[in-house]
C-alpha cells in the first residue's frame, strides 16, 4: 500500500462511516488498510444474548431485523430494516470507519458575510451559543418561538467555530429544510466549503467544513463534528428519538458540543442531564404570535364525504380570497375529498402530502405566490414562510393534531415584518385538550415576550 493509497482512502473516508459493500477500491486494498489501521472495521450487525443490534443506526428492535437469501454471502443472512434507506446493513457486511478526530481545519477569520442585525433576544442567544462552543462538550437548547429567526442566531457561533478551525454539522429532519437552508448559508459564508446531504443527493465534498444534512444522513459520519446542531429536535416520534441520539453521539466528536433548536421542546429534551437552555419568547420583529381561535363546524367528515363544503369554510375562503391560504387536514383521504369539492366549485388550488407527485413544485409555487390556496397534511407544519399567510386546521380535534403540531401551525402566521398578523383558526367537531394546551402555550410565550 503506497502513501498515495493511504491519502486516497483518507480523503474518501475521513470521519465517515460506510458499509464494506460500499467500499469503492479493491478488496486487497481494504485488507491492507485494515491491517495498517488506516481503516477500522467491525461487524455491522452484532448478536448479544440472541438479540440483534445494528451498529450503524443503533436499532435493537428485533421486529426490524429480517432474514434474506443474501446475494453477497450466498447464505441466509440478516439485515436491518431501520436504516435500509442508507443501503442494506447485513450481517455479512463490515462497518468501516476512519477516525481522524485530530484533523483540524485552517482557522478562518471573518468568514461571515451576513449583514443583518440581530434583535437583543437573538443576540443574547448567540452569545450563549458561542460560550457553549468555546467550552466544548456542552449540550445547549435554544427554545425559540416560531419566527424567532433561529438561523441568524447561529451565524455568530458558526463564524466563531470556523475561526477555531472546527467542523460544523447541521441536521434537520426534512429535505425541504436542507434545500432552503443551504443557499442561505452559502450566501452568509461564501468562502467555506459546504455540503448538503439528503436521500438521493450526491456527496460532492467529503471534506466540507460545513455540512447540512437530513438527520438520517448523520449515520454516515463518525466523530466528525466539533459542533453539531440539531434542528427541530421535537419533530420526531418517540421511537425515532433513540436512534437520533445514537446517530448524533456517533457523528459528533467525543468532546464536541451539541446544540438543539426547538419551538416546542418535549419534557424529555428539557430533562436531558446537564442541558443548558436559552429561551427566546419573541419573534425577531417583536410582535406576538397570532392567537388561534376555535370554531365549531359540526360533523365535517360526513359533510365532505357527501360532497359538500361546510359553509363556514366556504365563507372563510371567500373572505380571504387573494391572500395565501394554507388548509391543514388530518388525513390524505379528507384532503382529496375537499380538493374535488373545490374543483367542482371552480376554486383554484393545489394540494400536497408526503408522497404526492410534484409536491416540491407545488410548495415552491405557493411560496412564490403563484398558487393562493394550498391543501396540506401536517407535512407543512414547519418550514414554510410566506408573507401575509392565513391558516386553518380542518378537524383540529383529530389526534394527529397534538399540542406541538397545533403550535407549529399557528407559528406559520405573521412571520414577516410587513404582515405580523393573520388569522389562525382551528375548525373542530369538539374541543380537545391539545387545542386548549396549544392556545395556552402561545399565550404564555407571548406573555413572557412582553416582559
Ligand atoms: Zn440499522
Ligand atoms: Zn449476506
Amino acid at each position: 500500500m503506497t502513501r498515495d493509497d493511504i491519502q486516497k482512502i483518507r480523503l474518501f473516508l475521513y470521519n465517515r462511516c460506510m458499509l464494506s459493500s460500499e467500499w469503492p477500491f479493491s478488496n486487497e486494498l481494504l485488507v491492507q488498510a485494515i491491517e495498517k489501521e488506516v481503516v477500522q472495521s467491525e461487524p455491522t450487525l452484532v448478536q448479544e444474548n440472541g438479540q440483534w443490534k445494528c451498529k450503524r443506526c443503533g436499532n435493537e428492535k428485533q421486529t426490524l431485523f429480517y432474514e434474506h437469501d443474501c446475494y453477497h454471502c450466498q447464505t441466509l443472512c440478516s439485515y436491518c430494516r431501520h436504516c435500509i434507506e442508507m443501503g442494506k446493513a447485513s450481517s455479512c457486511t463490515q462497518l468501516l470507519t476512519c477516525n481522524a478526530s485530530h484533523f483540524r481545519y485552517k482557522p478562518q477569520e471573518n468568514s461571515c458575510r451576513w449583514e443583518g442585525v440581530l434583535s437583543s433576544h437573538q443576540e443574547q442567544a448567540s452569545i450563549q451559543l458561542i460560550k457553549a462552543v468555546e467550552q466544548q462538550n456542552q449540550t445547549h437548547l435554544i427554545w425559540a418561538v416560531c419566527g424567532a429567526g433561529k438561523t441568524e442566531i447561529l451565524f455568530p457561533m458558526i463564524e466563531k467555530s470556523l475561526q477555531l478551525g472546527m467542523r460544523i454539522g447541521i441536521a434537520t429532519p426534512r429535505t425541504d429544510v436542507v434545500k432552503e437552508l443551504s443557499p442561505r448559508l452559502k450566501i452568509a459564508f461564501p468562502s467555506i466549503k459546504q455540503s448538503s446531504l439528503y436521500a438521493g443527493s450526491r456527496q460532492k465534498n467529503p471534506l466540507a467544513q460545513l455540512v447540512i444534512a437530513t438527520t438520517h444522513q448523520l449515520l454516515r459520519y463518525y466523530h466528525a463534528f466539533d459542533v453539531l446542531i440539531i434542528d427541530e429536535v421535537d419533530a420526531f416520534p418517540y421511537t425515532y428519538d433513540r436512534s437520533l441520539h445514537y446517530a448524533s453521539s456517533r457523528a459528533k466528536k467525543p468532546h464536541g458540543t451539541t446544540i438543539f433548536l426547538s419551538a416546542t421542546p418535549s419534557k424529555r429534551i428539557l430533562n436531558t442531564p446537564s442541558i443548558t437552555v436559552t429561551k427566546i419568547p419573541v419573534r425577531f420583529h417583536g410582535k406576538p404570535i397570532p392567537q388561534p381561535r376555535f370554531q365549531w363546524i359540526g360533523n365535517w367528515q360526513r359533510r365532505l364525504s357527501k360532497g359538500s363544503l361546510p359553509p363556514t369554510i366556504h365563507q372563510w375562503l371567500m373572505q380571504h380570497e387573494n391572500k395565501p391560504l394554507l388548509l391543514f387536514f388530518p388525513s390524505i383521504e379528507m384532503l382529496k375529498k375537499c380538493s374535488s369539492i373545490l374543483q367542482g366549485l371552480s376554486i383554484k388550488h393545489e394540494f400536497v402530502y408526503a408522497d404526492a407527485p410534484e409536491r416540491h413544485k407545488h410548495v415552491q409555487s405557493f411560496r412564490e405566490g403563484r398558487t393562493n390556496l394550498l391543501l396540506t397534511t401536517t407535512i407543512l407544519e414547519r418550514g414554510v414562510t410566506v408573507e401575509n399567510l392565513q391558516v386553518a386546521v380542518i378537524g383540529a380535534e383529530q389526534p394527529i393534531f397534538d399540542e406541538a403540531c397545533l403550535v407549529q401551525i399557528a407559528g406559520r402566521v405573521g412571520r414577516k415584518q410587513a404582515f405580523p398578523d393573520g388569522d389562525v383558526v382551528y375548525w373542530h367537531y369538539g374541543v380537545t385538550h391539545s387545542m386548549i394546551k396549544a392556545k395556552r402555550h402561545i399565550r404564555q410565550m407571548n406573555n413572557e415576550g412582553r416582559k
